[in-house]
């Protein structure tokens, strides 16, 4: 048996990029997979036997355990996430923002926010809304994938790691990634025979090869995401900015920023030391996760 990478996953075949050779192989899943309820997804660390080296194809034996596991899109062993969004066409929508961060903390994952299109607006319109992130303790690259502004930072926070990278349609995802790679068209192309992969499939996760040791996932865009699979005493954990000041809540870590006495989460953000908005937001998205739990 040989270790790999599902590298894309289509309609019951999978991918597999062999940790050596780089070849890759076209398999399917071996029914005691199923048996043990595991659904291989791109990301996995698999072993597979090789049932025809000729034409590349070979059988899934094992999935190796996981690190994480995104849902949408179903992705695992992602070590950071790239969040795009556009600073105009479309007007980013911070709520989704917000939630995103949610879903890519919970995973432990390292996160990025980029501002695609800045060529559209002045800096002095998006400044703002920058801050609000960088004072939330990330790190904001503003890029222009048109005139090819940020993209060389964007590239060192890419290096070494496996990157999802995600936001809604239109933002400037699929743009961004040609800029990354500029072979990329020709690196799929050459693949292509073989594997089937190619550009413009982004209803199905990918992973694109930048470099040796650095991938990057391809995802489908998306206009909403649901909170309802978290629960309601959890969700500060990933608003990251709140960890400074919980410990002092009165109520301790029972305290969930909301109507507590003594919360001194909402003591730093009357102070502005957290912002506003992303306080609203916890307060929106909390009461969504609290809704979504009386109906479970
Ligand atoms: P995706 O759906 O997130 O993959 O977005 P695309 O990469 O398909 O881009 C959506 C639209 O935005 C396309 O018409 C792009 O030409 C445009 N676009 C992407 N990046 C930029 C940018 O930096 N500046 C401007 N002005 N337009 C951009
Ligand atoms: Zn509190």
């Amino acid at each position: 048996m040989i270790p790999g990478k599902i590298i894309r996953a289509l309609s019951g075949f999978y991918y597999v990029k062999d940790d050596k050779n780089l070849k890759v192989y076209e398999c399917k899943g071996r029914g005691i997979l199923r048996k043990e309820n595991i659904t291989p997804v791109v990301g996995d660390n698999v072993y597979i036997s090789i049932t025809d080296e000729k034409s590349q194809k070979g059988m899934i034996e094992e999935v190796l355990e996981r690190k994480n596991f995104l849902i949408r899109p179903p992705i695992s062993n992602v070590t950071k996430a790239v969040l795009v969004f556009a600073v105009k066409t479309p007007d980013p929508n911070f709520s989704l923002i917000d939630r995103f961060i949610v879903l890519a903390e919970r995973e432990g994952l390292e996160i990025i926010i980029c501002f695609n299109k800045i060529d559209l607006l002045d800096e002095a319109d998006y400044r703002d809304k920058m801050a609000i992130y960088q004072r939330a303790g990330y790190k904001v690259i503003p890029v222009s994938s048109k005139l090819g502004t940020g993209i060389e930072e964007l590239k060192i926070e890419l290096k070494g790691n496996v990157t999802v990278v995600a936001g809604p349609s239109g933002a400037g995802k699929s743009s961004l990634i040609n800029q990354i790679d500029e072979n990329l068209k020709l690196k799929t192309s050459d693949i292509s025979q073989k594997s089937g992969q190619g550009r413009h499939t982004t209803r199905f996760a990918q992973l694109i090869e930048i470099d040796k040791d650095s991938l990057v996932a391809d995802t489908p865009g998306f206009s909403s995401l649901t909170l309802e699979i978290l629960e309601d005493t959890e969700l500060k954990e990933y608003f990251i900015e709140f960890h400074e000041y919980d410990h002092d809540c009165k109520f301790g870590f029972k305290c969930i920023h909301e109507n507590e006495p003594g919360c001194m989460v909402k003591d730093a953000v009357s102070k502005n030391e957290i912002s506003l908005e992303r306080y609203e937001s916890y307060i929106q998205l909390l009461g969504e996760i609290k809704e979504s739990k009386k109906r479970r």
